[in-house]
């Protein structure tokens, strides 16, 4: 898993791209920048590694586009040692990024080939979350609750299994919308019976499966 200078450059410059398109919080910036985004990529599609894009990774899932990577991660205001669930393992970046800055992250995936592949391939990067298969919209109840939880797929409705799961405090950021277009919230829970909704721009992801997501 070589990192040359030019993958360095090339990574360097995506960074930069994401300060101009927005992105604030320097530790997420640091943590993507230490990241190798081009071995999730085969050779023949290298060149993609470093785009503002999402890309296939397979069983019709993507690997998000780092700009989203970025917002979610800036949202979740990580702080070091916080418990985050992550709905959507995919690829596994977005996990590596949470571990990066310092999360104890628990991640689960629906395709279990994805879900195969990501556990193994992760640790041979250094990384280490906990890993889970299964359908991830009622979120973990036996690892519950958790400071955070980010949900990388669209989802029709807030699942109300995950603000259960979460801690007084602690917050959810998930995109909710239809299949094609969604909103970001980043929901805070107050209280056990207060919420408090923040609504960001427009993104478009994979559909969340599940009981609580697309039936
Ligand atoms: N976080 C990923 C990354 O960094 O590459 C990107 C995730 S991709 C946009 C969305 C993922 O959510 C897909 O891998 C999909 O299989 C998964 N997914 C969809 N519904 C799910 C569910 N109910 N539980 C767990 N994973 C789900």
């Amino acid at each position: 898993m070589e990192d040359s200078y030019k993958h360095q450059g090339m990574r360097r410059k995506l960074i930069q791209k994401l300060r101009d398109k927005g992105i604030e919080d320097e530790r997420v910036l640091s943590a993507m920048g230490k990241i190798p985004r081009h071995v999730f990529f085969e050779n023949a599609f290298l060149e993609h590694a470093y785009q503002d894009k999402a890309f296939p990774i397979g069983h019709g899932q993507t690997i998000s586009q780092p700009y989203t990577v970025a917002f979610q991660s800036e949202l979740l205001e990580v702080k070091q040692g916080d418990k985050i669930l992550e709905i959507g393992t995919g690829s596994g970046y977005q996990a590596c990024v949470l571990c990066e800055l310092g999360a104890r992250v628990y991640t689960i995936e629906y395709q279990k080939d994805l879900y195969e592949r990501t556990r193994r391939f992760l640790p041979q990067m250094g990384y280490k979350p906990h890993f889970f298969s299964g359908d991830g919209s009622k979120g973990i109840l036996a690892h519950a609750p958790y400071d955070k939880i980010i949900v990388t797929a669209g989802a029709p409705s807030v699942p109300s299994a995950l603000l259960e799961q979460l801690n007084i405090g602690g917050c959810l950021v998930i995109p909710v919308g239809d299949n094609q277009i969604q909103q970001m919230l980043r929901l805070t829970k107050e209280s056990e019976k207060k919420i408090v909704k923040e609504v960001f721009s427009n993104f478009s992801f994979v559909p969340l499966k599940g009981e609580q997501g697309w039936q």
